[in-house]
């Protein structure tokens, strides 16, 4: 098989931005057009881009119940920016990718450059895994399903946990949130995209293996994105995706809750830095041995 020089990942870089004073931080709506405000949703759009109902809708559906799963309501502003000004308006690149910070959701107007990559590198697949891939993203691979939808609710997700804090114990527990409260809503609601998605983290997780230098959660910690690089990086979110498909068959919306729960109530503003053996302890205690079994797991 040929090497696949993937260049595509997920963003998930929050830690790295300052910490905002206003929820939804309006700093980042200033030049920007005004679209919509209804049910504690505003949407703007740049000058060059236009509302894609789809995404909006999906994120509409999914606000709502995340709403009611957490019991909490609160503001959320989407903004639609075109790829040519991106670097204008959104936290940080490339184009297109969804990302989440203070309140805020950048969308892309156009197909991010992460999945016009992926489409492009996922035809040096197996013709069997290809296959499989065009049965759930169309022939030609249409990977908007996975990196605007799919991403969207993650970053969606994400916003449920940072609202109350955002120094978790671990990275990689942040992220394994944002990927379980959107895997519980897809279930839930878009069951179709929940195949697909699976589908796409085991054939990408299996393409990246032979091609990543890092496997261990210790690593993901200490060089995340900027160390790891993009193709590593979006290994682990394979991995984390995939233990977040179990994480939604075994422990469904309460596991969800409570993992919420631990990340804020541990949260590092709140309490101290906590070594393997402690976090254990206390990942048994708030979710009991089964979860915490599960959640700490990790074949590599
Ligand atoms: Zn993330």
């Amino acid at each position: 098989m040929k090497p696949l020089p993937f260049l595509f990942f997920i963003l998930c870089l929050a830690n790295f931005i300052q910490a905002q004073s206003t929820w939804p931080d309006i700093s980042k709506h200033q030049g920007l057009n005004l679209v919509s405000e209804a049910d504690n949703i505003t949407v703007f759009t740049s000058e060059n881009a236009q509302v894609d109902d789809h995404t909006l809708n999906l994120l509409w559906d999914a606000k709502r119940y995340f709403d009611q799963v957490f019991g909490m309501d609160f503001p959320v502003s989407i903004l639609f920016v075109s790829n040519s000004e991106w670097n204008d308006y959104a936290y940080f690149p490339p184009p297109g990718m969804p990302q989440a910070w203070a309140g805020n959701i950048f969308l892309g107007n156009e197909k991010s450059i992460v999945a016009i990559q992926a489409e492009q590198q996922l035809q040096n697949l197996p013709a069997e895994q290809l296959k499989e891939l065009q049965s759930h993203f169309g022939d030609p691979l249409n990977m908007d399903l996975f990196y605007r939808n799919n991403v969207a609710v993650h970053e969606l997700g994400h916003l449920y946990h940072f609202f109350e804090a955002s120094k978790p114990q671990k990275r990689w527990l942040q992220e394994l949130f944002a990927t379980y409260a959107a895997r519980n809503f897809l279930v839930k609601s878009h069951p179709k995209m929940a195949k697909a998605t699976a589908a796409y983290a085991e054939v990408g997780s299996e393409a990246h293996f032979p091609f990543i230098k890092h496997t261990s959660l210790e690593k993901f910690e200490e060089l995340y994105l900027p160390g790891l690089g993009a193709q590593n990086y979006e290994w682990f979110q394979f991995q984390l995706f995939k233990k977040a498909v179990k994480l939604q068959e075994k422990f469904g919306e309460k596991g969800l809750i409570e993992l919420r729960v631990f990340l804020i109530q541990t949260d590092l503003t709140e309490t101290e830095k906590m070594d393997y053996a402690q976090l254990q302890n206390q990942l048994e205690e708030q979710l009991g041995i089964d979860m915490a079994e599960l959640l700490l797991s990790w074949g590599y």
